[in-house]
């Protein structure tokens, strides 16, 4: 496995690193979302409260409206035929307006939101360190965009209705209090009843939440890499291990889905059942008054109108509850994911590169994974301006690791590397990584256009100074041949290209950049020969002159080379020219003999 470019090394099955935080409460949650995201868009609050307040009021004028036409109906009273029909259109309208402008600002409010939180996270994922990235599967990371953020969407929208919910249930006890005081009283001291087991349903959701966004996150790692390994999985017949793993997924996601229904499904039944008791005391109360004759029917009518609108939103209140605990766990995954603090920075005083023409040196560097494992353990070599240094030794020698710390993918544990007299840590990672160019062993391609791929190498540049690269790099005959030339897309990771081809895009792109230093990843699998002169041939074009670190599995790139590192267990045990090696007669020349290096 190479640091650069290396396959996650956890089963994505297995992977349950991120679960919330225990110690981040509910209120820090939302403060931190509400001065992260929200608090800048004033305006959308603004007209998302005005309109949920407005929609919510008008809501609540409904049972004064039933009182008045019940009271002029038991009068006989003739206003009724165009009063109340009028007054009715125009609250109907009202609230119909009011609720498609609610509906859209709250909407806009919180895509606004989820869009803020997608782009910090992402923002934050590119300068994490590469280590952090492979350590959870492609998938898994992916999730955190869509199922945590559709969980956190979803909450958001039901707590900014629960005020419209609470202004309306306000609304309507006014309108009760006003009509009767004395029922109103009673409803006030049943309905409250229902809070305690809600809370308790809340938290349970909280926590199979959790769990279904973890398994949906694992599901989509198992499917991406089963779907990646096509060829694999049907040349080596693993069909039915793969299905045996999929039966797994499956079936975790299923029971997490099963039991986080469960929960949601306990909170309306229980509403209704305490909502429809509460309902029946009020009623049974309010006709034995009216019996009595202490209340018009239509101050009876329009509490119990009062009282059935409101148990709507109240229900809905109580299902907020769980419904927000969902988000909660999306949002505290996220913010936690956020949180990682890089290990590779910039220090406070990290300069520029000074000028100078790549003079590399390894001063015994040690280098330990986050696992413990050690990669490096005291290199220590000198790459002269324009020298060209190939690294070999045998596999797992430390010659990727050491590849990787040119660039500062990770710093080194021990020791310390400069390049042109300045230790990197000490140098900006955009200075270091504008100087350096890397071609790895089979450089996959972005899905855009052959153009594109290559003026990633210096963006900016002209269109002749690309088509002088990719000549340079013996590429341009072949994509001159492409259907669309220049502008034809690659497709995913570079597919619809040969290996070959791909190489001298890549290739094509160092070249472009016109690194001091040059790493390259030489391909462990040869190409055919046409294709391997054509990439040799493109090398040597871009070795000229500077700096190029080799990871080398060819005796040809090895002979050609200015110096030969010869490395074994993470350090440096020979180095010299291929011919001063052969005589000494060491690890080296017995790697040539045994064919550890192809000729
Ligand atoms: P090869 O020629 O097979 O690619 P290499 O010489 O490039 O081997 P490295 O990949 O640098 O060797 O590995 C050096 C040591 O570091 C090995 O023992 C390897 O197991 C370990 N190692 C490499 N990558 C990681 C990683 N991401 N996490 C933990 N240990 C790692």
């Amino acid at each position: 496995m190479t640091p650069m470019n290396a396959l996650p090394p956890r089963s994505p099955l297995t992977d349950l690193s991120h679960q919330p935080r225990q110690s981040d409460d509910s209120r820090s949650l939302l403060l931190r979302l509400w001065r992260d995201q929200i608090s800048s868009h004033r305006g959308r609050i603004l007209s998302v409260l005005v309109l949920t307040i407005a929609m919510a009021t008008l809501t609540a004028l409904y049972p004064l409206v039933i009182q008045r036409a019940l009271d002029m109906f038991s009068t006989h009273d003739e206003r009724i035929l165009y009063q109340v029909p009028l007054l009715i259109v125009a609250i109907t309208l009202a609230k119909a307006a009011a609720q498609y402008g609610q509906t859209l600002a709250t909407q806009g409010l919180v895509l606004v939101v989820i869009r803020g939180l997608q782009g910090s996270m992402f923002r934050h994922l590119t300068i994490a360190d590469v280590a952090r990235i492979e350590q959870d599967a492609p998938a898994s990371l992916a999730a955190r965009f869509t199922t945590d953020a559709i969980s956190i969407r979803e909450a958001m929208i039901r707590a900014v209705n629960s005020l419209g919910d609470v202004v309306t249930v306000v609304g309507l006890i006014v309108a009760m209090i006003y009509m009767d005081w004395e029922l109103s009283l009673i409803a006030a001291i049943l309905y409250p009843v229902a809070a305690v087991p809600i809370q308790r349903l809340g938290k349970k959701v909280r926590r199979a939440s959790g769990n279904v966004n973890e398994q949906i996150a694992s599901t989509a790692a198992f499917l991406t890499e089963s779907f990646a390994q096509a060829r694999t999985v049907r040349v080596y017949r693993l069909e039915e291990r793969e299905e045996k793993r999929a039966d797994t997924a499956f079936d975790l996601l299923h029971e997490a889905f099963l039991r986080i229904m469960r929960g949601r499904a306990r909170v309306d039944p229980l509403l209704e059942a305490l909502g429809g008791s509460a309902v029946a005391a009020v009623l049974g109360f309010a006709g034995w008054r009216a019996a009595m004759g202490g209340a018009t029917l239509g101050d009876f009518s329009g509490f119990v109108a009062a009282l059935l609108l409101a148990s709507r939103p109240l229900r809905a209140l109580g299902a907020l509850n769980a419904a927000l605990q969902e988000g909660l766990a999306g949002l505290s995954r996220i913010f936690s994911l956020i949180d990682e603090k890089p290990a590779v920075q910039d220090h406070p005083q990290a300069r520029s590169l000074p000028a100078g023409h790549g003079h590399l040196c390894f001063d015994t560097v040690v280098f330990q994974y986050a696992d413990g494992r050690m990669g490096l353990n005291g290199l220590s070599f000198e790459a002269q301006p324009g020298m060209t240094v190939a690294l070999v030794g045998p596999s797992g020698a430390g010659k990727s690791t050491a590849l990787s710390l040119i660039p500062r993918l990770h710093d080194v544990t021990r020791g310390a590397i400069t390049l042109d007299g300045v230790d990197l840590r000490d140098v900006g990672l955009d200075h270091l990584r504008n100087a350096i160019a890397y071609v790895s062993q089979d450089p996959l391609l972005f899905d855009v256009s052959v153009r594109e791929n290559i003026l990633m190498g210096r963006p900016g540049a002209t269109d002749a100074e690309v088509r002088e690269a990719a000549s340079l790099a013996a590429a341009e005959p072949f994509i001159t041949a492409l259907p669309d030339g220049f502008d034809t897309i690659v497709g995913p990771g570079g597919g619809r290209l040969s290996g070959g081809q791909r190489q001298r895009i890549a290739l094509a792109r160092a070249l472009l950049r016109d690194p001091r230093l040059l790493l390259l990843d030489e391909a462990t699998s040869a190409l055919d020969s046409e294709n391997e002169a054509l990439v040799q041939e493109a090398l040597g074009e871009l070795r000229a002159g500077r700096t190029t670190i080799i990871v080398a599995h060819r005796l040809s790139t090895v002979r050609s080379a200015d110096m030969v590192v010869v490395m074994e267990d993470g350090r440096a045990v020979e180095h010299g020219t291929h011919a001063a090696l052969i005589a000494l007669d060491g690890l080296y020349a017995r790697l040539v003999r045994s064919q550890g290096l192809e000729e």
